[in-house]
């Protein structure tokens, strides 16, 4: 990381705001305004911020659907039976993986339950499944329902990576020392890559190798991961990925989720797959015949036909990503997140009423800093909130605050500080 000395006034702030080779960026997107002022948006692990671009992308949609009608599918510059296909380069760019390997589609929790009928294959002993104890309950869920689909009862098939006593965050070591503990029961290891609650990020390329070494599938949920942190999935080995796109990707409520699946099974017809017709070789889709052909790579999981106006302000946030750089965005968040880290410690004087759970090592997170708040920590919370800073609250005690790198500003930190000190003392 940059090494520069931090200070705590609007002047260095400023000054770092102009030095910032990413400043424009903010003005790309709308601030939320309360009471006629921007808010201090600390909420980016949750909901991205609109592009400003946003509404022309999807505008061509509307007018080609308007004018055209039907043969939408089959005319203009992007017909829509080809409508995921321009995201392929800037999701294998923000993955680390070659085309053939993503494509947007779905929802993410709907992903992981259709990747988990391909890649959860329990065989005799090795039934069970490695995952990070205090995982999104989303995620929990769809463990628990997959393992009692196959009839195996959750308390004995999922194992959960706890931290050690008095730790918030799991070691590495210890997450690779489980798997080789339990390298003959395990079927599947399926983490996040960026934990949501303490922003810890973990060591995917070493627990892809520890899985593959001891044969075993791995995949990940990389919802609080994907533009947040430069990923290398084809390379560091991970079987499968999912993600959502309104997180960090800010491409609006709701909006389509994506997969990775590793290229070595992109001609893989022993896999069991859910099939629909969008998965179909494309060349013979409207044949409408019997007999389903998967289409080679990560397209032959499609199922439905494209979302055709999510997938347009998809493009204009990744659009975006192509032109910040992710390298960049990640060099500038780990300036912001350390900023914003200074900036409490040097406002907090009782370090007892508040801890900063998420690792303080700037490789071993993302842009969120998750603060326990022992006492009063949701008076503190609805302080800010009447202030205008918009975080997150976690029970049982927990804030998030994610500065983020494509909007936030270094002047964001230096005026949520002000704000953090009357709260405490209020
Ligand atoms: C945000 C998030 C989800 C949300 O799932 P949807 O299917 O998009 O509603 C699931 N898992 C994790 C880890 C998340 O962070």
């Amino acid at each position: 990381m940059d090494n520069i000395e931090f200070s705590l006034t609007p002047e260095f702030a400023h000054k770092m705001d102009q030095d910032d080779p990413l400043r424009d960026f903010r003005n790309k997107f709308y601030i939320p305004e309360k009471n006629g002022k921007q808010v201090i948006y600390f909420c980016g692990n949750s909901l991205g911020l609109q592009p400003r671009s946003v509404s022309d992308y999807l505008s061509k949609d509307l007018e080609k659907w308007a004018k055209k009608g039907v043969d939408g599918h089959f005319e203009g510059d992007v017909p829509w039976i080809d409508a995921r296909k321009p995201s392929k380069a800037q999701l294998a760019n923000l993955l680390g993986a070659s085309e053939l390997e993503v494509v947007a589609m779905n929802s993410l929790s709907v992903n992981l339950h259709l990747l988990m009928v391909s890649f959860y294959r329990p065989k005799g002993k090795k039934y069970k499944i490695l995952t990070e104890a205090g995982a999104f309950p989303s995620d929990q869920y769809i463990l628990e329902s997959q393992v009692k689909y196959h009839g195996f009862s959750p308390d004995k098939a999922i194992i959960e990576a706890k931290p050690r006593p008095n730790e918030h965050v799991l070691r590495t070591e210890d997450i690779l020392e489980l798997i080789r503990s339990h390298k003959d029961d395990l079927a599947l290891i399926m983490f996040s890559g960026v934990q949501y609650y303490t922003g810890q990020l973990f060591d995917m390329n070493a627990i892809s190798k520890e899985a593959k070494a001891n044969n075993i599938i791995v995949g990940f949920d990389l919802a609080h991961a994907v533009g947040n942190i430069p990923l290398q999935l084809h390379d560091w080995g991970v079987d499968f990925a999912t993600w959502c796109s309104y997180k960090y990707l800010n491409s609006g409520p709701g909006n389509v989720s994506g997969i990775f699946v590793h290229q070595k099974y992109s001609n893989d017809n022993q896999l069991p797959r859910f099939a629909g017709w969008w998965g179909h070789n494309e060349e013979e889709r409207f044949k409408m015949e019997k007999g389903f052909k998967h289409m080679q790579g990560a397209d032959g999981w499609l199922v439905s036909n494209d979302n055709v106006l999510g997938l347009a302000a998809h493009q204009a946030s990744l659009d975006l990503f192509a032109k910040a750089g992710i390298e960049n965005l990640r060099r500038k968040s780990q300036l912001l997140t350390s900023y914003l880290e200074f900036a409490i410690r040097e406002t907090i004087s009782d370090t007892n009423s508040l801890e900063i759970i998420t690792p303080l090592k700037p490789t071993d997170r993302g842009c969120q800093l998750s603060l326990l708040i022992q006492n009063k920590g949701k008076r503190v919370f609805d302080f800010w909130i009447e202030k205008d800073v918009v975080a997150d609250w976690r029970n049982p005690n927990v804030i998030r605050l994610a500065p983020t790198p494509m909007y936030n500003s270094f002047q964001d930190v230096y005026e949520f500080s002000q704000i953090l000190k009357n709260s405490l003392n209020d």
